[in-house]
């Protein structure tokens, strides 16, 4: 990677300013889905363990500037203590004489956190006052936060400017895996996108055009490209603003000989709602009261003869409303295929927050080679952007190691 990293600062008895990516889902006041906490344990410990003075700081929801009991970061203090086994304080702000006095008294190896940065206006404005003080904490900066490297705040953007700034190792993890997949993934290379609409995935398909041998489209977009085809889709989600350009991509794949697969059997519901009345049916015979919500079993094996060899599979949203179990099956399906076919050498990349809570309800995420822990920052780099918590962090060739 081009990036410095941590693993290139010494930070023996320095205060390391670590940003985190502890966004996680609660309930009751307990973290229900802790990866993301996970995720960054390898930096915090590597810190650790050199005797750094270590800052957290997240943000958790959109408190929107204002302080929120709800969101406060106690629960994930609370997680993040008992995963590394000593308790870790959280400050009752994120500024603050009494935050800086904890600051002040962090010995070798201790570490704080700091409560929710947006809690403050001043985060996601960027404001350059905001990002002093949280520099003032520091001698050096690490952003870790990869879900949040696509938004330019004073916590991963503002800072980084102000301090020698170096990426976290599940940063670092991040940047390769997704760059590995658009600059030299191994060949055949497809990609399964689904989920929920054209207009959100749009740009990732056109980039990804350029890049892979095999497409698969699959879930609720996939109605606006069975539109495309001249195919009646009932009242399934389409957008019907989004046909021309979905027979655009159809058309750029055709040229550049990418092997496009579309759901040619589909389930239908009568609603999208549990305990409702379902089938299978060819895709062009849905009808007109009737709604897709899975791809059927004819579409399932296309999709793995398509894939039968391929060496890189990327894969973005889930296949069908997998949140009710009859509609899941899909989804599921694919989810042991790539699982199996990760086992067996292949590179699977799994990114999007409801694919990748699909994989971990199944409890598949471990096999696969990779999970994205950023749902839209992922989405942003694999359309080929750059992100600007990344591009702010000193590039190797440029800058001198310290
Ligand atoms: P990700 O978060 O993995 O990027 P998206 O947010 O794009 O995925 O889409 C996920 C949503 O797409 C899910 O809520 C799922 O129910 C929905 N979805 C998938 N297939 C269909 C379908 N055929 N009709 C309606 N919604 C669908
Ligand atoms: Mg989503």
């Amino acid at each position: 990677m081009d990036k410095l990293t941590v693993r290139d600062l010494d930070a023996a008895g320095k205060r390391v300013f670590v940003r985190v990516d502890f966004n996680v889902p609660l309930q009751d006041g307990k973290v229900t889905d802790d990866s993301r906490i996970r995720a960054a344990l390898p930096t915090i410990r590597h810190l650790q363990a050199q005797g750094a003075r270590v800052i957290l700081a997240s943000h958790l929801g959109r408190p929107d500037g204002k302080v929120s009991d709800s969101l406060r970061l106690r629960p994930v203090g609370a997680r993040l203590s008992q995963l590394l086994g000593r308790t870790i304080p959280v400050t009752g702000d994120a500024l603050g004489v009494g935050t800086q006095d904890a600051i002040n008294r962090l010995r070798n190896g201790e570490m704080l956190l700091l409560e929710n940065l947006r809690f403050h206006a001043e985060e996601e404005k960027n404001d350059p006052e905001f990002a002093k003080a949280l520099a003032a904490y520091a001698d050096v900066y690490v952003n870790d936060a990869f879900g949040t490297a696509h938004r330019a705040h004073a916590s991963t953007v503002g800072i980084a400017k102000l301090l020698p700034s170096y990426a976290g190792l599940l940063m670092e993890k991040e940047i390769e895996h997704l760059s590995m997949l658009l600059e030299h993934p191994g060949r055949p290379f497809a990609a399964i996108i689904g989920g929920a609409k054209v207009s959100d995935k749009i740009k990732v398909l056109k980039n990804l055009l350029d890049k892979v041998d095999v497409m698969v489209i699959g879930g609720g977009m996939a109605n606006t490209f069975l539109l495309a085809q001249g195919k009646p889709v009932g009242k399934s989600l389409a957008e019907p603003d989004r046909v021309e350009d979905a027979r655009a991509i159809l058309a750029a794949a055709e040229e550049k000989g990418v092997r496009i697969v579309l759901p040619v059997d589909v389930v239908v519901a009568k609603e999208v709602t549990r305990g409702t009345e379902y089938k299978t049916i060819p895709a062009e015979k849905v009808p007109a009261s009737w709604h897709i919500v899975d791809l059927g079993k004819q579409t399932l094996a296309n999709i793995e003869e398509a894939l039968a060899d391929v060496q890189t599979v990327l894969w973005n949203g889930p296949l069908g409303v997998f949140e009710i179990p009859s509609f899941s099956h899909g989804t599921k399906a694919i989810a042991r295929f790539l699982a199996a076919k990760a086992e067996q050498g292949t590179k699977v990349v799994v990114g999007g927050g409801d694919s990748v809570a699909a994989i971990t309800h199944q409890g598949l995420a471990d096999k696969m080679t990779h999970i994205s822990t950023g749902g839209g920052a992922s989405l942003e780099f694999l359309e080929g952007r750059e992100l600007p918590g990344i591009t702010v962090l000193r590039d190797r060739t440029t800058e001198g190691t310290k």
